[in-house]
């Protein structure tokens, strides 16, 4: 976060008689202290105990200041301002100069700083523009304040030094040459009141485990998709922001890797149990951020409460192996964290995705940037919060909020040493070369679908309309794997799309935040054209619609982004839908008559996410199973998901996989030691 001689200033103190006095004494000022940073970890302050040199946390945890800014010095040469902090190094161990008297010299006549004093005289002989400042004990009435009198008094002054030359941590901040680099927010969020919480207004960055505003001229809104409305405005993170991530998840990560496993069990099992504890308040605010109804997001919170559990007793699984070469050799193998991971996530889960790829990438001891979606950017920081809650240490788990560009210079940065994505073919492609470009970086793709569900004729026709709704109309349909290709034997077609079309007419789309509520709001007003516009384009393709497609007005919530489930028929292999991800509620009927011809347009796509079959013929299920392109495969169900289970697709889909011990593959290196326990054998 630092860079030696960064301004660090303190404000909104928290209530101490101290703090507050020494805000008085400038009119609308919340400044109370100062700093100079002295390296990129830790800073110098003068403090009532001497002058002393720490972490920027443990000046944090001692001085808890509501807020915290970093100011860079601009337009003084670098050797400057790196004298300015060896300056200040050399006087750590100095006392406080308790009388803030101009001379130095404190009540014991020693030389000594305070705060703002410190500073000043780091930069003497520096054009600074300070601007000029009396010392001032008089409260806005013009009366000396009682705590002033007092504490000099007890200083053997009975002279308040009203009017002397002093300094004041508040007119530092005024300092034209201070450039604002990054606001820190280091209070922590209160879980127990999350819901009500003014968490948008917190930060747009979870960074060394602090909320954090970056200051950077490119903001993006978080909107609400159930209503449209914007609820804050936030800000990406540029290139300059993401190197110091970057360099604090790397710093974090050293200390993280030595941890041991029941320390890194802890911490995981522990965040289990706050999720689980507050699943109702992140859920709510998944739903806000995403659109999805609030029953799907509190399934999805729990979801993640198993995968922290899953992960939390992994360790078994990161052993290496011992392999005896002959009677004086063998070797080992150990299995080793990679290092800064930088997870990229798509919007449609986003607590979900963020859990899958931080779960697993801290049980094998890596630290981890998450760059959010920026269409769902909001829970992912309360994660950051319930991980440190949980014992998490600072750095270890950051978010950044960002579009490509915040990405790209993420994926770029040498010091990321593995990427996981979540998201589109196209971006995954290109996401892809970038690693390549750069240093080699091992890269995980989790990337779109066109999977197929196949009824059969001896299927349970209700069962096949279950598996084929929860194909298609779960989280409006904007589901990786979702099957919009659902192939139904003729023999069955009839029963099958009138029970259908029944149950999909009955869903009940509304406000997401109602518990009733089946069908919630897409994520975006552009999404939901784009899902119309494969609506449409399929009906100009001689397609016909039997229902949905319509855009729905939710009563208070009109301008939320609203589209019924809509099922189309008479699907031929040329048409768009049938060819591309549509990723929202389209479901396709195709008619069928043999396995073969099922099992042929199943596998007609580049892409191998997922595939299902609905049959009670379990020698038919095992046959077809095997045929199916696909990374996941369902039967008599879709869409299942455990952490026990690998996810992750073929083909176009990816590769990598999430969840699973097939995960740590993922995010461990593998190191083999060749061991000769005699004399090395001289081949020459
Ligand atoms: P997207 O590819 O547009 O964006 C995904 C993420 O990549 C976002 O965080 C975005 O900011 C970032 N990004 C965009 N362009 C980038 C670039 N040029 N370089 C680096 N990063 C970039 O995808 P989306 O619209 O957010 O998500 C929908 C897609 O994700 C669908 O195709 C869906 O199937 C897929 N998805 C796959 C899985 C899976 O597990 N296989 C899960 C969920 C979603």
């Amino acid at each position: 976060m630092l860079k030696p001689g960064d301004v660090v200033f303190y404000a909104r103190s928290p209530a101490s008689e101290f703090c507050d006095a020494v805000e008085q004494v400038i009119p609308n000022n919340s400044y109370f202290h100062v700093a100079l940073a002295v390296s990129e970890r830790s800073l110098v302050e003068a403090t009532p105990e001497g002058v002393l040199e720490r972490t920027l946390k443990d000046s944090l945890d001692d001085n808890q200041p509501g807020i915290v800014e970093i100011l860079e010095v601009k337009g003084i040469p670098e050797s400057t301002i790196l004298k300015a902090a060896t300056w200040c190094r050399s006087k750590v161990g100095f006392p406080y100069n308790d009388l803030f008297s101009a001379d130095l010299m404190n009540s014991d006549d020693l030389e000594s700083y305070y705060c703002s004093q410190l500073i000043t005289e780091a930069f003497r002989g520096v054009e600074m523009h300070w601007p000029t400042h009396t010392l001032n004990f008089l409260n806005c009435d013009g009366n000396l304040i009682e705590f002033w009198i007092e504490y000099f008094r007890k200083r053997g002054r009975p002279q308040v030094p009203q009017g002397d030359v002093g300094s004041h941590p508040g007119q530092l901040r005024r300092s034209p040459v201070l450039v604002l680099k990054m606001r820190i927010l280091p209070t922590k969020m209160n879980l127990n009141t999350l819901k009500e919480s003014k968490l948008l207004e917190l930060s747009s960055h979870f960074v060394g485990g602090n909320h954090v505003e970056f200051v950077s001229n490119r903001q993006f809104p978080v909107m609400e998709p159930r209503s449209g409305r914007k609820l804050a405005t936030w800000h990406y993170a540029n290139a300059e922001q993401v190197d110091l991530v970057v360099k604090t998840a790397k710093n974090a990560q050293k200390t993280w890797a030595g941890s041991t496993w029941m320390e890194r069990n802890e911490v995981l099992k522990k965040t289990a149990e706050l999720l689980k504890t507050h699943c109702d308040d992140i859920a709510y605010w998944e739903c806000l951020s995403n659109g999805k109804p609030i029953s799907e997001a509190k399934a999805d919170v729990l979801s993640c409460v198993d995968t922290f559990n899953f992960y939390s007793g992994i360790a078994h699984d990161l052993l290496g192996h011992h392999i005896p070469l002959d009677p004086t050799r063998y070797a080992y193998t150990r299995r080793l964290p990679i290092g800064v991971v930088a997870a990229i996530g798509a919007w449609n889960y986003p607590i979900q995705t963020c859990t899958w790829k931080t779960a697993p990438a801290l049980a094998c001891g890596n630290s981890i940037i998450y760059k959010p979606s920026p269409l769902s950017p909001v829970t992912a920081l309360i994660l950051g919060e319930i991980l440190k809650t949980a014992g998490l240490p600072d750095g270890v788990f950051n978010v950044i909020q960002g579009d490509a560009e915040t990405a790209q210079h993420l994926i770029h940065h040498d010091d990321v040493t593995k990427v996981s994505f979540t998201g589109s073919i196209p971006t995954g492609k290109t996401i892809m070369a970038a690693c390549a470009e750069r240093n080699i970086k091992p890269v995980t793709m989790e990337l779109g679908g066109k999977s197929a569900l196949i009824v059969f004729e001896d299927a349970d026709v209700d069962s096949g309309v279950a598996c084929a709704m929860m194909a298609n109309f779960y989280s409006q349909g904007q589901v990786c794997s979702n099957a919009s290709k659902v192939l139904v034997h003729k023999g069955v077609l009839k029963e099958f799309l009138e029970k259908l079309v029944k149950k999909t007419k009955e869903l009940k789309i509304g406000d997401p935040l109602k518990d009733e509520t089946q069908v919630g709001a897409h994520i975006s007003e552009v999404h939901r054209t784009r899902v119309e516009g494969y609506i449409n384009g399929a009906i100009n393709e001689g397609a016909t619609k039997i229902c949905g497609g319509d855009r729905i007005q939710v009563p208070g919530l009109e301008n939320g982004y609203y589209l019924s489930p809509c099922i189309l028929t008479d699907i031929t292999p040329n048409m768009t839908v049938y060819k591309e991800e549509i990723f929202g509620a389209v479901l396709l009927i195709i008619p069928f008559d043999t396995e073969e011809e099922a099992v042929g347009i199943a596998n007609d796509t580049d892409m191998g996410l997922a595939a299902g079959l609905v049959t009670k013929d379990l020698a038919k299920s095992y046959r077809i199973s095997e045929q199916l392109n696909a990374g996941n495969v369902y039967v008599n169900t879709f869409n299942d998901v455990s952490p026990l289970v690998p996810f992750g697709g073929i083909g176009e889909s990816g590769f990598g996989r999430e969840n699973g011990v097939a995960v740590l593959e993922h995010y461990t290196q593998l190191k083999s030691v060749f061991v000769n326990t005699g004399a090395c054998p001289n081949p020459f």
